[in-house]
């Protein structure tokens, strides 16, 4: 039996945006602190609007946590994106791109490495980590990225905040302060799969999902970057002063399947794969995970240079032929296109149909989620060249 936590969930409820009538419309952020210290954790979900299984994620979490003992605090931010959300084009959530400026919310982060005031270098002077003195070092950047991104927010205020840079500059500052962030998207019609930086890929194998995309520690606009980039510049500057300094956080963006879709089953998968990185932190013990179920799962890995897409030769209709998850040998159909160009006799008919076959052995990821497509419309997305954990 376990016991019941002490810890109560407490709500924090951020002004983000104001209608023309005078309505506010708020970001609602859950807080729920564990029974002793332990890893800051970080969890947002949706920020894209039609990606919502990460909402039924956070609700199986806070569920164990209301009813399990843990250490440390975790940060929830479900529907973290409400004007996404609510972006609808018939029975359909766009909620992708900002309908204003036409920028993905994903992509509107700040790299707050590169605003004039943040200094790396006067920060690495001011904290030698000469006696390997990671934790202290760990939990003074983490005050100085959150003041920096509050000096950011403070700077482009002074002309007033975009819509695009205001909600995001929030999550960021939020987030500030974790060890491990968690960003819950879905693709279009998807598998599972997660994003980790390559400094870290040696802590995938404690979040057991199917498949893995490798990606640079690079920046290149998403939450997960944001949040690992300046601990990646960090380690360069400490390194050139020939200093060892282990990243102490990780961040990661997890796709739980495809897009319009909640399912409460698979939510208890999702939870049961991100609680065994919990206790791999010490944040759960293992023995509270007992009776959770946790799938048995063989994960794959690529690098994001063998992730490839395949694009439509054509406008057609398309039959996708394979599912996301399911490996395709080479010279095995992918999909079809159905287009009545070339008919004109009924001899022609076999015309109508094309079959277009995979260039290499392949997992499938995502496919495009339409039937309806136009030449060169992203239909697959495919990992290659793959390797097992
Ligand atoms: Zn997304």
């Amino acid at each position: 039996m376990t016991k019941k936590s002490e810890s109560k969930i407490e709500r924090l409820d951020y002004p983000i945006k104001t209608l023309p009538n005078g309505d506010t419309q708020n970001l609602r952020v859950f807080r729920m602190r564990g029974t002793g210290p332990g890893p800051k954790v970080y969890i947002q979900a949706n920020v894209h609007g039609a990606e919502v299984q990460g909402n039924a994620v956070i609700f199986e979490l806070m569920n164990f946590f209301s009813n399990h003992e843990f250490k440390g605090s975790i940060t929830f931010v479900p529907m973290a994106n409400p004007q996404a959300l609510i972006h609808k084009s018939g029975t359909y959530t766009q909620g992708r791109f900002n309908p204003q400026s036409g920028k993905n919310w994903n992509r509107n982060y700040t790299d707050i490495t590169e605003c004039s005031h943040f200094n790396l270098n006067e920060f690495v002077n001011n904290n030698n980590n000469n006696n390997n003195e990671t934790e202290n070092v760990a939990n003074n950047f983490k005050e100085y990225l959150y003041l920096s991104l509050e000096k950011e927010r403070e700077n482009l205020s002074k002309r007033g905040l975009s819509e695009d840079k205001s909600p995001n500059l929030i999550l960021q500052e939020l987030a500030a302060p974790a060890d491990i962030i968690l960003d819950l998207h879905t693709g279009p019609k998807a598998t599972r799969y997660l994003y980790a930086a390559e400094y870290a890929k040696e802590k995938v194998k404690d979040l057991p999902f199917p498949f893995t995309l490798l990606i640079p520690d690079e920046y290149a606009g998403a939450m997960d970057e944001a949040c690992f980039i300046p601990w990646v510049k960090l380690k360069e500057v400490y390194e050139k002063q020939g200093i060892d300094f282990k990243i102490p956080i990780e961040s990661y963006t997890i796709e739980l399947g495809s897009e319009e879709i909640i399912s409460m089953s698979e939510a208890k998968s999702d939870a049961a794969r991100i609680l065994h990185l919990f206790s791999q932190r010490g944040i759960v013990p293992e023995k509270s995970l007992e009776a959770i179920f946790l799938p048995k799962t063989e994960q794959r890995v690529a690098m994001l240079s063998d992730y490839k897409t395949y694009y439509a030769p054509k406008g057609a209709l398309v039959e996708y032929i394979a599912s996301p998850g399911e490996f395709v040998a080479k010279d095995q159909p992918l999909y079809r296109l159905l287009n009545f160009s070339n008919l004109h006799h009924e001899e022609d008919l076999g015309e109508c149909l094309q079959e277009v076959l995979a260039h290499e052995d392949c997992y499938i990821i995502n496919h495009c989620p339409s039937a309806v497509i136009n030449k060169g419309t992203a239909l697959y997305q495919v990992m290659t060249n793959t390797f097992k954990f």
